[in-house]
């Protein structure tokens, strides 16, 4: 029922929202009065943020209810970071991060798996990566290939995560520190969002016949201990048939 209401009943203000500012829009240009377009931007980015998070919300009731299907296709890993990283780029620059992938085993062979999802996977942990790294920090993306398995690790410099708190962390809702101090933006550095980032990650790795753990030793802003994600990700020869799933 969440899902039927989220995907209709949710979206279809948003939808209304952006083309009444579309309108708006051309009307502003037409008077050209371009000042205003600080105003419509915000609304843009506004609705943008809201139907993030209501896909996010879409995913994970797909996950709990075993309901995310995958459409297996030929991957290739070096393409779907490729992809993930020129999205990031515009953030990375501006925090002045710098994120580096290190050639591995297996980073350029095809592989088979719902390449979306990948996407998407990856995006959550380099997006999480980005914010919870200070200003002037690094990124590695680095792996391993394991008998069956590879294992991509995305390594940063960021604040650490308390042995503590790395399980809860892939639990939905949960983010940690202060949320109230937080500043609402995917981006900056310790910006807040929901907490369905991580849960989606490792429900997209386990859909996959893999998984995902973070390696941290501790939580610090003074020392920046941080944080390292891995990814296992099952090496298949060819495209599984449905009753191989
Ligand atoms: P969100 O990013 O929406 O807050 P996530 O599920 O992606 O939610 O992450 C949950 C929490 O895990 C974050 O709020 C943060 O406290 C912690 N976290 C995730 N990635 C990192 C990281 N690379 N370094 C430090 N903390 C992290």
């Amino acid at each position: 029922n969440f899902l039927a209401v989220a995907a209709h009943e949710l979206k279809t203000p948003l939808t209304l929202i952006d083309g009444y500012v579309s309108m708006l829009i051309d009307i502003i240009l037409k008077q050209n009065q371009t000042s205003l377009l600080t105003y419509t931007n915000g609304i843009l980015s506004g609705s943008k943020r809201l139907r993030n998070i209501i896909e996010d919300m879409i995913d994970i009731s797909l996950l709990e209810n075993n309901l995310l299907h995958l459409n297996y296709q030929p991957f290739w890993l070096n393409r779907i970071l490729e992809y993930v990283l020129l999205e990031a780029s515009a953030t990375s620059k501006e925090r002045e991060i710098e994120i580096k992938v290190e050639e591995f085993d297996g980073l350029f062979s095809i592989n088979y798996g719902d390449s979306a999802r990948l996407i998407q996977l990856f995006k959550n942990l380099i997006t999480n990566a980005i914010k919870f790294t200070p200003d002037g920090g690094r990124i590695i993306i680095r792996g391993k290939k394991l008998t069956g398995f590879i294992d991509v690790q995305i390594v940063d410099n960021g604040i650490g995560i308390d042995p503590d708190d790395q399980n809860a962390i892939f639990e939905k809702f949960n983010r940690l520190g202060n949320i109230a101090l937080h500043s609402s933006s995917k981006t900056k550095f310790k910006g807040g969002g929901p907490g369905l980032g991580l849960p989606i990650a490792r429900g997209i790795a386990e859909a996959h016949g893999g998984s995902i753990w973070v390696e941290s030793p501790g939580y610090s802003e003074i020392d920046f201990p941080g944080s390292t994600f891995h990814v296992l990700i099952p090496v298949l020869e060819k495209l599984p048939q449905r009753s191989d799933l």
